[in-house]
């Protein structure tokens, strides 16, 4: 069994490029960003305020999060219900960074992580997956773009859904949430010293998923 670690800022392709990869070497893709996104769904729909830690904290008793792969495409149930695409609104991006800065709900989440790379070979992606979750990785990848790249790959990716949004506000709340992941105290969203930093503005998903498919193997050569 071996572990892939990607993190990186929003819209740096993270999704679409693991997801390519998992496909590839037919192992488990992870988007662990989904998780803090169902938190801030629910402490949404509960009408707390995003600045509210305290009532944040007290949603979690009540939440249940079950992660599921069905035809090996990741699910995750709330409280017994698959939100699909609601998790995906932009409120919610903004209500995800605002839960994930809070320490108890990174450790709620922590074994669900955990236990999905325990029993499966994995490319997982978020923030602190080479930092935190997967230290012993094999491969460790920061993939980042530059703010404009970033923006139009959003903006292009929220209207495919049928979410239109103005590139401009995507920019303006995507720059926003990038500074709170960066700067919050816990498990803020960094490289891994270990971890190979790659640019990928002008790349497109393939030679992205090529370029890490190159350093598994790289590392698999090492260990053989
Ligand atoms: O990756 P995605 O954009 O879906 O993540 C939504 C938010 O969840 C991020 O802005 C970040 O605040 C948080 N997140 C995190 N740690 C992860 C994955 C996501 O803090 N491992």
């Amino acid at each position: 069994m071996f572990q892939i670690a990607i993190d990186g800022p929003s819209g740096a392709g993270k999704s679409s490029v693991a997801k390519l990869i998992a496909a590839r070497l037919g192992i488990v893709y992870v988007d662990t960003g989904a998780l803090y996104r169902t938190i801030g769904y629910f402490v949404r729909g509960k009408g707390i305020a995003r600045t509210d830690v305290a009532g944040i904290v007290s949603c979690l008793p009540h939440i249940h999060i079950e992660v599921r792969f069905e035809n090996g495409t990741q699910r995750v149930y709330l409280n017994g219900e698959d939100l699909g695409d609601r998790i995906r609104e932009p409120e919610i991006s903004m209500y995800a960074s605002a839960v994930s800065a809070v320490p108890e709900v990174r450790a709620f989440l922590l074994d669900t992580q955990r236990d999905i790379a325990k029993k499966n070979s994995v490319i997982m992606d978020g923030r602190d997956i080479g930092t935190v979750i997967l230290p012993h990785a094999d491969v460790k990848v920061f993939l980042f773009a530059s703010n404009e790249a970033r923006a139009l790959r959003r903006t292009k990716e929220l209207e495919a859904k049928g979410m239109p949004a103005r590139y401009e506000d995507v920019l303006r709340e995507m720059i926003e949430r990038d500074d709170n992941d960066r700067n919050r105290a816990v498990a803020p969203a960094v490289a891994a010293p270990d971890a190979t930093l790659l640019d990928n503005s002008n790349m497109t998903i393939e030679e992205s998923a090529e370029a890490i498919i190159a350093l598994l193997r790289k590392k698999q050569e090492e260990n053989d």
